[in-house]
């Protein structure tokens, strides 16, 4: 059952709670089915549309304006000002918005060449390959890298777009469950026995955003080695946010990343842009090259977002960057904290700034988000089938860019709501 360090959720059905985790991850791998959003969630997206952009929306006594505590800008890159804003700005008068070509034909110019120099040795790697979307990094990255006859071990949590590429590649996929590495182990003994795998693939993410979890990587690392595997590793929601220097998840656990065969992440959350990268060996870029579609058939990375990556990545890099770092992380305690205190049911490691919200059913997950956004708070309430049938959730997500004032005015409209609604699943 669900428990919190103060108590228990009294909503446990032991038939049910089979059902859903065997249906969430059979169901999801096998379809890959969209993920579902409330219809408040929805009018929100519309009214804030309305409104002149300003990432926090703080506030301004204007009438639809709420703090954004729904949006991956972990290092607050996303605002529409600053040196980041800049960079793009003059790309954008140096450049275009578009080179018009793939990057094989005529779509290649200095600031691809200069980011993916610096992707990799931002992440410690030999070489990066830069790409227009995150979704279709993976998506169109992995069938070029996983060939029919390998077979991949999938977390049950894995994002779209990796089920997907999955899916496209014809590999062979078996699910193990979230994080657990015994269960991996299992699997990946079985599979070794029947001697019939090119390849055996391990695919993972760093930070998973719906549970607000963090991969166990030192021992996905021992376990790859002691086997002889191969390890792909999501970092959309760890690059820039997690570990002392920022680095992601591999600078977290203190894991040489080269250890990792195939590293990979967005540019959409802590860099506030577009896109994203595949990194490792140059052997491993050339073959993505070679063989993923990214390269030879999709638009390049516009100029200007490119400068915009470059620039937070380098800010990142410096003592400036790496304040943002600490300050996500201190916003991230604080809030868990407060969250802890308020005796609602969160998931999640402490350090991951995205914080699911156990609500548990799609009607109260409906009606938190719309309180919220009557108290102007923006949140997104997530449920099957990005999460298992019975466990729908408010996701926080924490910026470096939130005051501790407004992380307070969030906090009290969440604990009027947590009254309202009756979400205190354990006893206080
Ligand atoms: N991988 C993971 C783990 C993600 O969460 C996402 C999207 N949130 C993507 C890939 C796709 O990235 P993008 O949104 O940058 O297209």
């Amino acid at each position: 059952t669900e428990r919190n360090r103060e108590g228990y959720a009294p909503l446990y059905n032991p038939f049910e709670q089979f059902f859903s985790r065997y249906v969430y991850r059979r169901v999801r791998h096998c379809f890959n089915l969209p993920v579902t959003s409330t219809p408040a969630a929805e009018l929100s997206l519309k009214e804030r549309a309305t409104d002149d952009y300003n990432w926090t929306f703080r506030f301004t006594g204007k009438e639809n304006r709420c703090i954004n505590l729904g949006s991956y800008n972990y290092l607050g890159f996303a605002e529409p000002e600053g040196e980041c804003a800049d960079a793009a700005e003059a790309a954008s008068r140096k450049y275009g918005l578009a080179l018009a070509s793939s990057r094989a034909e005529l779509g290649t110019c200095e600031v691809h060449r200069e980011l993916e120099e610096t992707t990799a040795s931002f992440l410690g790697v030999e070489s990066a390959i830069v790409f227009g979307m995150g979704f279709a990094t993976n998506s169109m990255g992995v069938p070029g890298l996983i060939a029919e006859g390998s077979l991949v071990l999938s977390d049950e949590n894995n994002h779209a777009s990796l089920i997907l590429g999955l899916r496209l590649a014809r590999a062979t996929v078996r699910v193990f469950r979230h994080n657990d590495v015994a269960h991996l182990e299992k699997l990946a003994r079985h599979a070794i026995a029947e001697g019939k795998w090119k390849r055996i693939i391990i695919v993972v993410e760093g930070v998973y955003s719906m549970e607000g979890s963090i991969v166990p990587l030192q021992a996905m690392v021992a376990l790859k080695k002691r086997y002889g595997l191969y390890l792909y590793l999501d970092e959309a929601h760890s690059v820039g946010a997690l570990g002392p220097r920022g680095r992601g998840v591999t600078d977290y656990a203190r894991v040489d990343p080269k250890d990792v065969d195939i590293l990979m992440g967005t540019f959409t959350k802590s860099f506030g842009a577009a896109g994203g990268y595949i990194a490792g060996t140059k052997q491993l870029i050339n073959s993505v090259k070679a063989r993923g579609h990214g390269h030879s058939y999709a638009h390049s990375m516009s100029p200007p977002v490119a400068a915009q990556v470059l620039t937070a990545m380098r800010a990142i890099a410096s003592p400036k960057g790496a304040a943002r770092v600490a300050r996500l992380r201190e916003n991230t305690h604080y809030f868990r904290e407060r969250l802890r205190k308020l005796g609602v049911i969160t998931y999640g490691h402490e350090d991951s700034p995205v914080v699911p919200m156990l609500v548990y059913t799609f009607s109260k997950m409906a009606a938190t988000v719309e309180r919220l956004q009557s108290r102007r708070v923006a949140t997104v309430g997530v449920g099957f089938p990005a999460t298992p049938l019975n466990k729908a959730r408010i996701r926080f997500c924490l910026s470096a860019a939130h005051t501790r004032e407004q992380l307070d005015e969030c906090l009290e409209a969440i604990e009027a709501v947590v009254d309202e609604l009756g979400l205190r699943y354990s006893r206080r």
